[in-house]
């Protein structure tokens, strides 16, 4: 029996229809990690720092009248929009939660894109899409089982992975609200284009796919997006992009049928052993939140190899609710430094090592 976890009710009500038809999908693994708001529905959670409970009032007594105010006011901006993307990516799956209902199975049509795959064409007009309306980066790959969150279900098998960066100017600010205020944009931003992409896709090529939020969701985005090549998990466990170091969020759209070539490339691996030599994340989390020592969370990944647990998450989720964000980790990582700075520090690194 299928254990629910926490999730919006879009989400829950999804998890809940296609149960039957699990099999048929591509389901959790039993390496697969617990998806954090499981947390965040916790009696732990409620009453700490920062917790659902207190997070008002905290912010009320340590910034005052402004604090409370600047709170509201993100708020009031923000969430109308979050809430809305969080939602479409389920009620637009309806036809094909409809279409499993009726008869069975989704089905599985031979499309006629897999007889010109890997569709050159389609994929610049995608990500020219993607990059002029969005300013969202895409790679593409297949999705691992030990990256679909324990309880947790997706339809289709390959990813098309879409980053979008947070504003340095902002994330400098980290942990004050205005970087909050970024994390918070980004969020909302790329849940609204992950839902347009994918009905980009539908409405032109007529393509089976699912998107998925960034905030919360239904997998491990992180190691996916590594993965696809887009860049490589840091020592605190987000990603490193050469184009923004740790400032961006991800979101996945998974699809039916391998129409694209896939972008999967461990060219930037090496950040695996940079890290080993920095630790300025490990240094700097003001609640010690970052494991020294990694745990093993899933071995034989393909692709990938071994995936690993990087944060305690009852330290870190409070203190990244009680600034909207947090992200000092990300501010201090010398990736997230700019411009040029990805290939400065590979040159850096590659000369230690003949060294
Ligand atoms: S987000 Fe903040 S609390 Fe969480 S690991 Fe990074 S620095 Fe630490
Ligand atoms: S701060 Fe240093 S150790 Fe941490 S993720 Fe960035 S490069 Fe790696």
């Amino acid at each position: 029996m299928t254990k629910f976890v926490a999730g919006s009710k879009g989400e829950l009500e999804y998890l809940k229809r296609i149960v039957p038809y699990r099999d048929q999908m591509v389901k959790d693994h039993p390496d697969s990690p617990q998806e954090g708001f499981e947390y965040f529905t916790s009696e732990d959670y409620r009453y700490s720092h920062g917790g659902g409970h207190n997070l008002m009032v905290e912010k009320f007594v340590s910034g005052g009248l402004k604090m409370a105010f600047d709170m509201i006011k993100l708020f009031a901006k923000q969430m109308p929009k979050m809430i809305k993307g969080r939602r479409e990516c389920f009620t637009d799956l309806k036809p094909y939660l409809d279409e499993i209902e009726t008869t069975g199975t989704l089905l599985k049509k031979e499309h006629p894109l897999l007889a010109t795959q890997p569709n050159f064409d389609i994929w610049e007009k995608l990500s020219k899409y993607a990059w002029d309306k969005w300013q969202i980066r895409i790679g593409f790959t297949e999705m691992p089982e030990q990256f679909v969150f324990k309880g947790k279900t997706i339809l289709f098998r390959y990813a098309i992975v879409c980053i979008q960066e947070m504003k340095k100017s902002e994330i400098d600010q980290a942990p004050e609200i205005s970087a909050g205020t970024e994390v918070i944009r980004v969020y909302k931003e790329l849940g609204l284009a992950v839902n347009d992409l994918a009905r980009w896709l539908r409405e032109k090529y007529n393509v089976h796919c699912q998107s998925n939020h960034p905030l919360g969701g239904l997998t491990n985005t992180t190691p996916l997006a590594g993965k696809a090549g887009l860049g490589w998990q840091g020592r605190n466990g987000l990603l490193i992009t050469p184009w923004y170091g740790q400032r961006q969020r991800i979101a996945p759209i998974f699809i039916e049928e391998k129409l694209f070539e896939f972008t999967d490339s461990a060219q930037h691996k090496w950040i695996e052993d940079f890290c080993q030599n920095c630790g300025r994340c490990e240094r700097s989390c003001p609640t010690g939140a970052i494991y020294s020592e990694k745990r093993v969370s899933a071995e034989n990944v393909p692709g990938i190899g071994v995936t690993r647990t990087c944060i305690d998450r009852i330290k870190c989720f409070p203190q990244f609710n009680a600034t909207m964000g947090c992200s000092i980790c990300v501010k201090v990582c010398p990736f997230s430094q700019g411009d040029g700075i990805y290939d400065q520090l590979k040159a850096a690194h590659l000369k230690r090592l003949q060294n």
